[in-house]
């Protein structure tokens, strides 16, 4: 049974972010019960973090995105933090304001108030047991698709892999296109791609259908409207809201299974992580590759090369199993045999390239 899935209510339009806190009232009318807001601290500069009008007893907990990706032991520590403040009362809503790193942390805390022991027993699928706290994404970069999909992306002792269950999409989103307008230029561009690959592996997957194929198609289309013709943020970030509610109901591919080793093992972000795989995935994805080496060039991105040189074959071995670890994936671009088309050579060659 494939139920598909959608976020289903979302407040969009420029400076809808004014009305978060009506927002949360009318959606959850309990005032005296509190509210978490999960921020990226990169907000403290953008002015973002000021415009938030928390009320006493409200917890606002800032993410440091600006030096890394979400841990299980971020995710962990800040739902700590709330229950020793809290004790054992709940929030009427968690609200994760930011890019990827800060959305997936809100996701996982509301996860984590409700379900026992650590983030890392969660990272895999449909392993959360609970329906976890109300939760509202506000994007404020654009790419990920996280305030629409199954998936709260977490690098824990062992892996990185998503917590991916129905409990990890959000209930409501607001899209503010305003708020994309200060990320910097190359980050724009690396989780704009995010975006692009993920709508490139999902369309060429087993694991598309019908009712995703659409989202996909438009969400491609606005990433090269944005990067080859105009930059129009409206469009972009329905684009990334559309691209996460086509990967919510399909799946990732190739390009996303070789970048978690990048990621882990050589520490590279996650939009660039897949922009230095995508780059040598021609063979694959043919013509979106071509395309995406246009925008790459129309916007001087300098992607890094040799980043695999120094990798010793204990860390090889450590990509190659990261890699396996995203069968659905594989499944999706390769079918259940994938492992003949991608052996471990292959996955060699293809990281010998970047
Ligand atoms: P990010 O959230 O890590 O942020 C990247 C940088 O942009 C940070 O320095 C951040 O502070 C900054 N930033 C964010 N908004 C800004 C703004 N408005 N102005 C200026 N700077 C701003 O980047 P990302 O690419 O959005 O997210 C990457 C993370 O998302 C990874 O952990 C990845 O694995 C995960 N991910 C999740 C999903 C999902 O479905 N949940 C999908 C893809 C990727
Ligand atoms: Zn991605």
């Amino acid at each position: 049974m494939k139920i598909t899935r959608f976020v289903p209510s979302v407040l969009f339009g420029e400076n809808a972010f004014d009305d978060l806190n009506a927002w949360i009232d009318k959606l959850y009318p309990n005032p005296q019960q509190y509210t978490v807001f999960v921020v990226d601290a990169v907000h403290r500069t953008t002015g973002l973090l000021q415009r938030l009008r928390p009320a006493p007893q409200d917890l606002v907990l800032e993410f440091d995105a600006p030096s890394h990706e979400p841990k299980t032991s971020d995710v962990d520590a800040l739902r700590d933090r709330i229950v020793a403040e809290k004790g054992s009362e709940l929030p009427r809503v968690v609200v994760g304001i930011g890019g990827g790193s800060s959305m997936d942390v809100a996701k996982a805390i509301s996860v984590m108030l409700t379900n026992p022991g650590s983030s890392a027993d969660y990272q895999g699928w449909d392993l959360v047991k609970h329906r976890g706290v109300p939760k509202i994404a506000v994007p404020t970069l654009s790419g990920t698709g996280a305030e629409a999909t199954r998936t709260a992306v977490l690098t824990g002792p062992v892996k990185k892999l998503g917590i991916n269950s129905d409990y990890s999409m959000y209930d409501h989103a607001l899209l503010d296109p305003k708020l994309i307008e200060t990320v910097p230029e190359e980050q724009e561009f690396f989780t704009g791609m995010d975006n692009y690959i993920h709508c490139v592996e999902a369309s060429h997957g087993s694991a598309m259908n019908a009712l995703g194929r659409p989202f996909a198609l438009a969400a491609k289309a606005s990433v090269e409207n944005f990067f080859l013709k105009e930059k129009n943020y409206a469009d972009f970030m329905v684009g990334s809201y559309f691209g996460g509610s086509s990967i919510a109901n399909s799946s990732v591919g190739v390009c996303h299974a070789l970048s978690y080793g990048i990621a882990f093992i050589l520490g590279y972000r996650h939009g660039l992580a897949n922009c230095i795989v995508f780059n040598q995935l021609e063979e694959f994805y043919g013509e979106d590759v071509r395309t995406f080496k246009a925008m790459v060039e129309r916007h001087h991105i300098e992607l890094p090369t040799g980043v695999t040189k120094d990798v010793t074959p204990e860390q090889y071995e450590k990509m190659i199993s990261l890699t396996y670890m995203l069968e659905r994936d594989l499944v999706s671009t390769f079918g259940p045999e994938f492992k003949k088309a991608l052996p471990p050579e292959k996955i060699l060659e293809l990281y010998g390239k970047m």
